[in-house]
């Protein structure tokens, strides 16, 4: 299990019963999310592994919409606690953040694209372990949830974790998985995203490489491609993101202390 931090940003485990009954069905604002068995004190149950949205308000009640096997539906309240972020400012070429049309309309297509990926509910596909491997070497930053103003214009909050490695530095799969996509994308410069399944997703950002294919089963460790510089970065590193129910959470609750 990840460690659990019920704030924005983070991942609520919400208990939903004993595992004697099939898996139930759960959804977390309309999307379905992870559910697996856990055993607490001897007893198995299941528990629901809910991404909590960056932009979630911890100020209001949170409810998932679990449906029995035999078709009943309950409703499980469950709470967030806020969570305040840094604000983090950076400086990267004026292309990457005042966009000409070209780009705006290349960036338009591939947010669509990567949305569409990000949804992806495998449920053939059961996670060996919500527990993940170091994806590269390198100086990990904190800075997931972090505001981001770049060149003096705020933009979306940062949605990962950076590791900070040398160009041409091995990337591994941080889980077993699929892989769901390989492109090169504006602001992701090449990337290759990973279905672990039910909704658990992993990203691998700026790479110089991609040493897989979309399709391809990976072994957790297993090599994917290299660090690089490609996209909006202002200097090499490995940006890595982790995705449950579509939401990005913080990549540090699933991995060991640094
Ligand atoms: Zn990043």
């Amino acid at each position: 299990m990840p460690d659990a931090a019920a704030v924005p940003g983070g991942v609520a485990i919400v208990a939903l019963g004993p595992s004697r009954a099939p898996r139930p069905s759960t959804t977390y604002q309309g999307r379905p999310v992870l559910v697996r068995e856990e055993v607490r004190e001897g007893r198995p149950r299941w528990v629901a592994v809910v991404g909590i949205g960056l932009a979630a308000d911890a100020a209001q009640p949170q409810a998932l919409q679990v449906r029995e096997a035999g078709g009943r539906e309950r409703r499980v309240a469950f709470k967030l606690s806020p969570k305040r972020y840094a604000e983090q400012r950076l400086t990267v070429a004026p292309r990457h953040v005042e966009l000409a049309p070209d780009d705006l309309a290349r960036h338009e297509r591939e947010r669509a694209h990567l949305t569409a990926v990000l949804r992806t509910f495998t449920t053939a596909r059961e996670p060996a372990t919500l527990r993940l491997l170091v994806p590269t070497a390198g100086p990990r930053s904190a800075t997931f949830g972090a505001r981001r103003i770049f060149n003096h214009q705020p933009r979306a909050p940062h949605s990962g974790m950076d590791l900070a490695a040398p160009t041409g530095t091995p990337v591994v799969c941080a889980a077993a998985g699929e892989v769901l996509d390989v492109g090169d994308y504006f602001f992701n410069g090449h990337t290759v995203i990973v279905d672990h399944g039910l909704g658990f997703l992993t990203l691998y950002c700026h790479l110089s490489a991609v040493d897989t294919e979309r399709g391809r089963e990976v072994a957790a460790g297993a090599l994917i491609g290299k660090v690089g510089a490609t996209g909006r970065v202002t200097g090499p590193h490995l940006h890595f993101s982790v995705y449950l129910n579509t939401q990005s959470v913080d990549p540090a609750l699933f991995l060991p202390t640094a």
